[in-house]
Parts: structure tokens; sequence; C-alpha cells
């Protein structure tokens, strides 16, 4: 029995243990003069460095801060002046307090103030010091970053900052550059529409030589931002007839509609978690003009 649980319990412990030792691999991408992208574990990091200093674009893990900034000095040294959230999750925003404590100022749309005030309580160095309801800009490092909020989106305090001298833009988890479907987090106030809508507002501002930071995978270009709008779009239609032909949440789940979309899924975000979000999504209230 003994040696039973020994065995049963040595994978768990091996995870662990893995886990823990695991080095996150990080790479940095400069997009131009003073605009770079750093991918790491969670998020990815726009970092804008020049005369007036250094901002970042999310955080990720607070167990990562110390090689974020180790990374960043690496371009410029001194301290982070701003970090923008593009949203309230903790792979963007864990890092918040370690960089609020090394000077930073945190920057989010009120929404973002409000979840994250909920989650780690009134005073928590995790909260903005500054927050916003519509858009605002930033005039830093010759650049001007128009930080744009959009509506039930990814989340309902989603921010997408447009860099116009660079030509650069970071979308946050407005989009997943993943070849997949996106997690939209119907419980934080997320809608597919609102992505969808989103995406294409995003289209509408950019041009072919635009450079588009997702949220999570490779930076792209305006074709690859288009290609996963139809692929949403397609997605959408697909469940719009399931649910008409099945009506019901487990039924539509038991027939499987994404499967003809031959997509892979990452085991957090499995096919069937995203159909349950679709169709929780396509099917609420706010959703019923569609
Ligand atoms: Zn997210």
């Amino acid at each position: 029995m003994k040696r039973i649980l020994i065995l049963f319990l040595l994978p768990i412990v091996l995870c662990a243990t893995s886990y823990v030792n695991a080095q996150v691999e990080f790479k940095l991408q400069q997009l131009s003069t003073h605009l770079h992208v750093l991918y790491g574990q969670g998020g990815n990091i726009a970092i804008s460095v020049g005369k007036d200093g250094i901002y970042l674009v999310d955080d990720q893990f607070a167990k990562l801060s110390d090689d974020i900034k180790a990374q960043v000095s690496k371009l410029q040294p001194g301290a982070t002046e701003f970090v923008i959230n593009t949203h309230h999750h903790g792979d963007h925003t864990g890092g918040n307090e370690n960089f609020a404590k090394a000077g930073s100022h945190v920057i989010a749309h009120h929404n973002v103030y409000r979840r994250l005030k909920d989650k780690h309580g009134e005073g928590s160095q995790f909260l903005p010091v500054i927050s916003f309801s519509k858009d605002m800009t930033l005039h830093f490092n010759g650049e001007h970053a128009s930080i744009w909020h959009y509506a039930n989106a990814h989340t309902d305090g989603d921010v997408v900052i447009f860099y116009e001298q660079a030509n650069v833009v970071h979308t946050g988890d407005i989009f997943f550059n993943l070849s997949s479907l996106p997690f939209v987090d119907v419980d934080s106030g997320g809608s597919l529409d609102g992505v969808i809508a989103a995406v294409s507002s995003i289209l509408e501002r950019i041009d072919d030589k635009t450079k588009v930071i997702p949220g999570h995978g490779p930076v792209t270009n305006k074709s690859g931002l288009l290609e996963y709008k139809m692929l949403l779009e397609q997605a959408k239609k697909i469940m719009l007839v399931a649910i008409e032909k099945h009506t019901t949440l487990d039924a539509v789940v038991a027939a499987q509609p994404l499967a003809e979309l031959k997509l892979s899924y990452s085991n957090w975000l499995p096919q069937e978690r995203v159909t349950r979000l679709f169709y929780r999504s396509l099917t609420s209230s706010a959703n019923s003009q569609e």
C-alpha cells in the first residue's frame, strides 16, 4: 500500500520540482528605435526606452519582476517610469506591486482599478495610480502613445496602445496570436462580439506596415490580425448554427461544433471551455439583439 502511494505521489513531486526549477526563457525583439517587445511567461511586454526614460506595457508575474528589470536594463539603465496594464488578468499585472515599489506609476482603465481593488484591497500597490475611462495619450520618448479602451471585449477593462511614430500597436489579450481561439472572459465583462468589434476597429486604425504585438504569441502584422478576425467570425457563425440546432449549453458542448475548424488548444483553454464561453457570450442578454 505504502509503495503504491509513493509511486502515485512521485510524479506530483517531480512536477512540482521541475516547475520550481523551470527557467523562463526571455526573448527581446526590437520593433523600432525606441520600442521593443519582451517575451517571457505571461502576456507580451512592450518596452519603450528613450530620452525621457522607460515605460512598459504589462508586467507578467510577480516572481519574474527582477528578471524583467534585468532584461529592460539591457536596453537602458534606470527605473521604469510607467507601467500600462492592458487589462486586469494576473499574467499581465502580477508585477504591478514590485514595479510600484521600485517607483513605477501604473496606468489602467477604471475597471482594471476596480477589479484589482476587489482582489488586492484598497491601498494595495497592485492598483493603478492613474486610471481613466475612455482614452488617454502618453507623450513620452518622442512618441504619442494613444491608450484606447475597448468595452466588453476580452474583459471590460481592455486597452489597446497605438504607438503613432513607431507604427506599432499592442492589442493586449483582445488578440491571441496562437492560431487558435481566444479566451473570452465572460465573467469579467468580456464578449465574443466585443472582441470582434475591437479587432475590426484596430484594423481600421492600422496600415500594412504596422507591427502588431498580441497579448500572447509572436508579433505579427495587419494581415495576421485580419486572419484572426476571420477565424473569430467563422467560429461565431458555427456556434450560432449549433445553438439554433441544439439549444442547450450541454447539447451544444456534446455536439463539438468547433471541431470542424481543426484547431489545436492549450491545456488551460481546451475546445470545450471555449465552446462554453462562446455559448454563454452569444446567448447572454447583452447579445440578444444579435
Ligand atoms: Zn487576459
